[in-house]
């Protein structure tokens, strides 16, 4: 018996098969990792096929040294899915089965401690003395066993207080391997009766999940409207059937609350995987699948690779978010893409669902590529009240606050009536940069081409791209002079201004800032939820799966921030988080108020926005594309070349550029084409690093592909690095 084997080495000349006997007695089997001589050393592989019938001449073949793995970590679809993923994406096989192994494979099970609550009955009076002890008790009885670290991050308690209940007998600590805890104590929720438009949309996926083909739907459905409703029926018949499930969640939507929902209809035979957890924990979840103890699995992008073996249905909630793309690392995979391959793999049936969909993607399910559902009506609330406010006109009337007057005024009225308010920028610090107002000079990173940005509380300037800092001095480092301005606003102004003019207000923030603790997002969440501020103030996070009835006031600072930036697809990122902040908004008995603050109020992304109006947004939006042949009208590739010598990357990119020409030439392509560069990249110095590039678009994603494949094998200087993302969702 012989074993076909991807090596683990990076490079294009070893990114084949190799051949190895397999020695008597050893109990190979497809999908193993193995360690196997490689010139004069062990490597790992991986094994892809076995076979009687060895490719190489059989005196040279060596034999496979050691198995690595108790059982295969991928079978035979999932290893025709990676081989997919290498010639769609043009990278190494061996990068691919990386990124499809959960991280965390080889450490093995792990140990935590968890606490149980051991008396039922908890008399408040009891604990007078102790409150914080009574927290813990109180909470417990919610939710019991849980883990000892997350009891404490949440309730933001101490060991000693633990101990203190540990010693009275109330509650147990105790250690378990981490893939048998069950942490998912939250009350079991059923199903509602489904609205006729849901019930439509559930009987015509059901049909597709029955019959065992492949199928792939969009559910277009506004905020609101109960998509998630008909996610959790789906999965439920998906599951009746003895299949599985894969729901993905952009990382922003992955609140507890979203968990929640799912781990409360289906208990512990859910799986989630988000990016808080250590490789440890991440591999516990894998092996929840793999051992079929669970039959849905909840995450971000690599979920998509969960290890089932009998998937029914993949579901992409918030299909258009742009986090399904693994833009910084080989292979520049979007999961949506995967998901979609992996589905016609293996019969599955997969369902984008969004309000704002991608423009490829509600432009192919208008072709009829996806099959085409709506949900047209919020299910408990109407939708809220859009207003838009010019700010240059507010300026012109003496009003030079970061607040309109009608936001003002609205804040106000909230405040009095005990209601919530979210207030929305999509920007963090104070200032997005500071300048002298005497010589304009403006503080820039020494590593980027990036203006500082001023955080107020540290007193500092802080690059947003390699995290370089300095402190913010009180005179122009240039002339000496006192009087700095403080250009373009970030969350950080917002919350202190709040406090200036609403001293009484009780104001959380919550951005990159403000949540780099882990626990910390969800601690800000829950003290919002449960009434303990009145305004939340914050960038994108805020944006999605935030369900809160009290909030009534939704207000955006100012939207031109993601319109004004230099990408063909700003106004569609706009138009979308406008949609997604505004239906914030609402969502309970009480009505929903949305103010836009912008300087551009003519825009149809403000426009269509305030008008709720995807359809037309959509109609506007596609005329650009098909004029200018942006996507989906043909395909781009980026290709990014960076070096730490300015004059090198310049070159590099000239030469990567006649490459590209030389194959388009090459290939005789008939179909539209076109290189755009070599240039500098709009952030043309990251770390040190020059960045010029290359855009390459085309009708035909093959020409991409191969040009891809001839630049990746170029010979370039030493330093210099190119990294080429097909389809990029982002070409800064
Ligand atoms: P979406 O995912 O489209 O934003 P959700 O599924 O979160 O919408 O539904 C919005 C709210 O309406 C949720 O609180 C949900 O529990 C509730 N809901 C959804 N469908 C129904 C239904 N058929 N009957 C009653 N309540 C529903
Ligand atoms: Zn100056
Ligand atoms: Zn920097």
């Amino acid at each position: 018996m012989f074993a076909e084997v991807i090596v683990e080495i990076k490079a294009s000349n070893t990114d084949r098969l190799y051949t190895y006997k397999v020695p008597e007695g050893m109990d190979l089997e497809v999908g193993m990792r193995v360690l196997v001589p490689f010139k004069n050393r062990l490597v790992e592989g991986y094994v892809v096929s076995l076979t009687d019938k060895p490719s190489y001449s059989l005196e040279k073949i060596k034999s496979v040294y050691k198995i690595l793995d108790k059982y295969p970590i991928f079978n035979e679809k999932m290893i025709e899915l990676a081989k997919w993923m290498r010639d769609y994406y043009k990278c190494y096989f061996s990068e691919v089965f990386q990124t499809i192994m959960p991280a965390g494979i080889d450490r093995g099970e792990k140990k935590v401690k968890l606490v149980r609550l051991k008396i039922e009955d908890v008399f408040e009076e009891d604990f007078k003395k102790a409150p914080r002890q009574y927290e813990v008790l109180r909470y417990l009885k919610k939710r019991s066993p849980i883990k000892l670290s997350e009891l404490v991050k949440i309730l933001n308690t101490d060991y000693g207080t633990i101990r203190a209940l540990e010693k009275k007998g109330y509650i147990e600590v105790y250690e378990e391997e981490i893939s048998r805890f069950q942490v998912r104590d939250v009350e079991k929720t059923f199903p509602p009766i489904l609205t006729e438009e849901q019930k439509r949309a559930v009987e015509e996926v059901k049909k597709s999940i029955l019959s065992g083909q492949p199928d792939a739907y969009l559910l277009f459905g506004v905020t609101g409207s109960g998509k998630t409703e008909v996610y959790l029926k789906l999965i439920e018949e998906t599951v009746k059937i003895g299949k599985s499930a894969i729901v993905l969640v952009p990382e922003i939507a992955l609140t507890p609350q979203t968990i929640e929902r799912f781990v409360s209809r289906f208990g512990n035979r859910v799986a989630v995987i988000h990016s808080g957890l250590s490789p440890g924990e991440r591999f516990d979840e894998w092996r929840k699948v793999k051992n079929k103890e669970v039959d849905v699995v909840v995450g971000v992008r690599s979920a998509v690779f969960a290890p089932f073996d009998n998937l029914g249905l993949i579901i992409i909630d918030e299909e258009h978010e742009a986090t399904y793309k693994q833009s910084d690392t080989r292979p520049r995979y979007n999961a949506k893409e995967v998901a979609e391959k992996r589905c016609e793999i293996e019969k599955a049936v997969l369902v984008m669902a969004s309000a704002t969909p991608s423009l490829e993607t509600y432009y192919k399910a208008i072709k009829g590529d996806y099959k085409l559902l709506k949900l047209t009506r919020r299910i408990k609330a109407s939708m809220p009240e859009i207003e838009v406010v010019n700010m240059s006109e507010e300026l012109a009337k003496g009003n030079n606050s970061i607040f309109s007057r009608k936001l003002f005024s609205y804040i106000k009225e909230n405040l009095k009536k005990g209601e919530q308010t979210i207030l929305f920028l999509n920007r963090r610090g104070y200032s997005s940069f500071v300048a002298c107002r005497d010589c304009g000079y403006v503080p820039k990173c020494p590593n980027c081409d990036i203006s500082l940005t001023y955080h107020f509380e540290d007193k500092k300037l802080v690059c947003h791209y390699c995290g370089y800092e300095e402190p913010m001095s009180e005179t122009c480092p240039k002339c000496g002079s006192k009087r700095i301005r403080y250009m373009g606003i970030g969350t950080e102004r917002v919350e202190m201004d709040i406090k200036k003019f609403f001293p009484e207000a009780r104001v959380l923030r919550m951005d990159v800032d403000t949540t780099r603790r882990k626990g910390s997002h969800e601690k800000i969440f829950y003290e919002f939820k449960s009434g303990k501020a009145d305004i939340l103030i914050g960038t994108q996070m805020i944006s999605k799966g935030f369900d809160i009835p009290n909030v009534t006031l939704v207000g955006v600072i100012l939207a031109d921030i993601t319109l004004n930036l230099p990408d063909f697809r700003s106004s569609e990122r706009t138009f979308q988080l406008l949609t997604q902040v505004a239906g914030r908004a609402g969502r309970g008995e009480k009505p929903g108020r949305v103010v836009i603050q912008t300087y551009e109020d003519n825009h149809y992304s403000i426009l269509t926005a305030k008008e709720q109006d995807y359809v037309k947004f959509f109609r506007e939006e596609i005329k650009y594309r098909e004029i200018f042949k942006y996507p989906p009208f043909a395909h781009l590739m980026n290709i990014v070349v960076s070096g730490e010598d300015e004059g090198k990357v310049k070159n590099a990119s000239a030469n990567t550029y006649l490459a590209c020409q030389k194959v388009i030439n090459k290939l005789q392509v008939k179909s539209y084409n076109k290189i755009l560069g070599p240039a500098p990249a709009p952030i043309s110095k990251i770390n040190n690093r020059y960045r010029w590039q290359v855009i390459v678009k085309s009708e035909e994603r093959e020409v991409l592909e191969e040009i891809a494949e001839y630049v990746q094998n170029m010979k370039y200087p030493k330093d210099i690095r190119i990294a080429v993302d097909i389809d990029p969702l982002n070409i800064m």
